[in-house]
């Protein structure tokens, strides 16, 4: 039966991805259920999309009885659900203004457009020059500007040419963003905790240099928060660790509740109106069916402190994590529940690792090669932290020896 359906994709789909060999038809909370009838955990959450938890019945409530209502209209007309979503996520982030779109990627983009013609028309840099300055290891999307800017080469090699205006850094490294400051900058764009890249937390103090930096050079601090806001890393949004407000902001995933996309650009008044009418849309963004669901998504997130509940369970899970203590595990690290279990690569890699684990009835995803992401819907229990701890400690005690003393017996 699963054959069927990873046969029809294989044979008709772009093989942009390579998914793990099961095949999913349901979801509800923490679980998914493959066409066998086998449960799993799911440690993956859909990067942060499915943060309230599959098929969560009060957002599914809210999602069908806006279908029936009003759905789709585009920005041509007002609606009644796309005010009061701005409002809120506005007075949640301390930003003055957000403009909706669909796609994280589609929101990273108006947050470069809107630097470009903010540093053109706020601070003069001649039209066409304004440059923005970005991190190694970063992830904002796949569409071709973005991928630009991206230092891995797989996400670029082959699809330029590439767009140009981008400067590199070292992540993590404030005097390194000083030091590459010009007077045709216009914004710095960064993720507070790097998602991707294998969940990497930047050394404390770093996201209170870069906006002191950028004040003082008068640049735009823009942060992305598609994948560590919304409560993911134990705070409404990651840069709350280190208490400092960007200049503008990007949210995704988590916000369309695990049931559509939407995905917000947030920033100072100065710096969104730079748009006028017709300079800048989406057909569907801001549509009233996704907006229904967002504030219905923001309503839970606040009403059951998610953001404490992940602080709280992704300590416990880190604390369990490091008390397997087994050779194989190079480094378990992480804010809230957004973990990384990084392996050493002469034990396992992180793709059959995940493989493993979902022999066992957990679902989790690679990134690199050698981390295991563990990324559960913030609605996750304790007890099913607990069940995902000892599949791991399972997997982990089957890892008799690194991989390469195997096969040198075999060869022997
Ligand atoms: C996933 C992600 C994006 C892109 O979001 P899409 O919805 O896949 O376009 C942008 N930034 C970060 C940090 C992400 O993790």
């Amino acid at each position: 039966m699963s054959h069927l359906f990873i046969d029809l994709e294989l044979r008709h789909g772009a093989r942009n991805y390579l998914p793990l060999p099961m095949v999913l038809e349901r979801g509800a909370g923490v679980y998914l259920w493959d066409t066998a009838g086998r449960r799993y955990l799911d440690m993956m959450s859909a990067y942060s999309a499915a943060s309230f938890g599959h098929s969560n019945p009060e957002l599914v409530g809210a999602l069908c009885e806006q279908a029936g209502q009003l759905a789709v209209t585009s920005r041509a007309f007002y609606t009644d659900q796309l005010g009061p979503l701005l409002e809120t996520l506005c007075a949640m982030t301390g930003m003055a203004r957000a403009l909706p779109m669909n796609t994280g990627a589609e929101a990273v983009e108006t947050a470069i457009k809107a630097a470009r013609k903010w540093g053109h028309r706020v601070r003069g840099i001649p039209d066409g020059r304004a440059r923005i300055i970005v991190a190694a290891g970063n992830f904002a999307g796949r569409t071709t500007t973005i991928i630009s800017f991206s230092s891995e080469p797989q996400n670029r090699d082959g699809f330029g040419p590439l767009t140009p205006g981008f400067d590199i850094i070292p992540y993590g490294d404030a005097a390194a963003l000083e030091a590459a400051i010009t007077p045709e900058t216009a914004a710095f764009l960064v993720e507070p905790i790097q998602g991707e890249a294998g969940i990497i937390v930047p050394p404390d103090g770093y996201l209170r240099a870069v906006r002191e930096i950028c004040s003082r050079h008068d640049i735009l601090l823009i942060v992305d928060e598609v994948q560590t806001g919304l409560g993911r890393t134990g705070r409404l949004l990651a840069c709350d660790h280190e208490g400092i407000r960007p200049d503008a902001l990007v949210l995704g995933k988590a916000l369309g509740g695990g049931l559509l996309p939407i995905s917000m650009f947030l920033a100072r008044a100065d710096v969104m109106d730079v748009f006028r009418p017709g300079d800048h849309g989406s057909t569907f963004g801001g549509n009233p069916l996704a907006c229904a669901v967002a504030l219905t998504a923001l309503r839970i997130l606040e009403r059951d402190r998610l953001a404490e509940r992940a602080a709280e369970l992704g300590a416990y899970l880190i604390e369990g994590l490091r008390a397997i203590r087994h050779p194989a595990i190079r480094a378990v690290r992480g804010r809230g529940l957004l973990v990384a279990l990084d392996l050493r690569p002469e034990w396992a890699s992180a793709r059959t690792f995940c493989e493993a684990l979902m022999h066992r009835g957990v679902l989790s995803k690679e990134t690199h090669r050698s981390v295991v992401r563990l990324a559960p819907p913030l609605v996750i229990t304790r007890a099913q932290i607990d069940s995902a701890l000892s599949a791991i400690t399972a997997v982990l005690a089957e890892l008799a020896r690194p991989v390469t003393a195997r096969a040198g017996e075999l060869v022997a």
